[in-house]
């Protein structure tokens, strides 16, 4: 934190307990951890229907399935990996209109071919758009991952790209607050290249079972 000059409060940690038994998220929780990753819906709704567990705070990961978009809707409070307009649409239409607006990260393709998801960068200033205009979303910036790799400065200069684009997207007008960068194998250089909120699971809880 120190070594990338970034002031300690400024990296919100998330952990992202996919495949973690529900043990390991209220132990954690215990220890004052509020904020936890999942990926796979139905895995997610049957351990916090376990837990049950006041001010916690859920954020969807994963990739979001148009089938699953009702349930993501009602059960978590952020969604990372919205890389569509229409599963933009179908989550804010099924938000109750009575709780806060889902906050919503878009997920940009940094790494080009290499992984299916995320929005490409040339794409991503009109899908911000369509977000913006969605009553039941509050869009609040931009998550990446990277292809894998262990150089520290190659690792930097892909999450340096996202800021990059997020710096654009704010000189546009959009108000965002939320770089979601680095994972357990990268999060040093994610943070040093201007992360917000780091996704960490492996280091964290261990490997998953
Ligand atoms: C699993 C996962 C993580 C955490 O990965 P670790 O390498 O275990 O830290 C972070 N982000 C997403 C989207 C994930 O699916």
């Amino acid at each position: 934190m120190e070594a990338a000059r970034r002031k300690p409060g400024g990296v919100v940690l998330l952990a992202a307990s996919k495949a973690q038994p529900a043990e390991a998220i209220a132990a954690l929780y215990r220890a004052g951890q509020s904020r936890f990753g999942e990926s796979y819906v139905s895995e997610a709704l049957a351990k916090m229907d376990a837990l049950q567990l006041p001010d916690i705070e859920w954020h969807f990961i994963g990739p979001v399935q148009s089938n699953k978009t009702r349930q993501i809707a009602a059960h978590f409070d952020w969604v990372h990996s919205v890389d569509r307009e229409k599963i933009a649409g179908r989550l804010s239409e099924q938000r109750d209109p009575a709780a806060a607006p889902l906050n919503v990260c878009l997920q940009v393709n940094i790494s080009g071919e290499s992984t299916k998801s995320g929005v490409a960068p040339e794409d991503l200033p009109a899908l911000a758009s369509a977000v913006a205009r969605l009553p039941g979303l509050k869009l609040r910036g931009l998550m990446a991952i990277p292809a894998p790799g262990n150089d520290f400065d190659a690792q930097r200069e892909t999450f340096a790209r996202v800021a990059r684009l997020s710096g654009d997207l704010v000189q546009a007008g959009f108000e965002l607050d939320t770089l979601s960068m680095g994972m357990s194998a990268d999060l040093e250089a994610a943070i040093a290249a201007g992360s917000t909120m780091v996704r960490v699971g492996t280091a964290l809880f261990g490997p998953r079972p």
